[in-house]
């Protein structure tokens, strides 16, 4: 009875020691895997929103891809500051529905108005 108690703890031991070593190797390989898999989908995010910008920013090229020497920022004749007198676009499309393109005002009035939606622009 005695023999046979202590051939259990002989086996018990090295056993449990191969048990603590598989579990701290599974939570190492899984540690690893959770690192892995954070990289992967932050590498998957930084492509998406590289690609993204890329977008965007051929989307802008084409915007002001009309044919015309944009002369951006003069504010001349009463354009806005940011709108291209010769074509009447503005350099960064504008927050909201318009892309405006802004038309000189006739009369005696110095400024311009946006012949998509009719926004009034007047220099101060
Ligand atoms: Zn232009
Ligand atoms: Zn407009």
């Amino acid at each position: 009875m005695r023999d046979a108690f202590f051939l259990g703890v002989i086996l018990v031991v090295p056993a449990a020691l191969v048990i603590a070593l598989l579990y701290s190797l599974a939570k190492f390989a899984w540690a690893a895997y959770q690192d892995w898999r954070l990289f992967r989908e932050l590498n998957v995010i930084q492509a998406e929103s590289a690609a993204r910008r890329e977008h965007k920013r051929a989307d802008r090229q084409k915007r002001l891809d009309n044919g015309c020497e944009h002369a951006f920022g003069t504010g001349l004749g009463g354009f806005p500051p940011n709108a291209c007198p010769k074509c009447g676009i503005e350099r960064e499309k504008p927050m909201g529905r318009c892309d405006h393109v802004w038309r000189r005002k006739d009369g005696p009035v110095i400024g311009s108005y946006c012949e998509k939606c009719g926004k009034q622009y007047q220099p101060e």
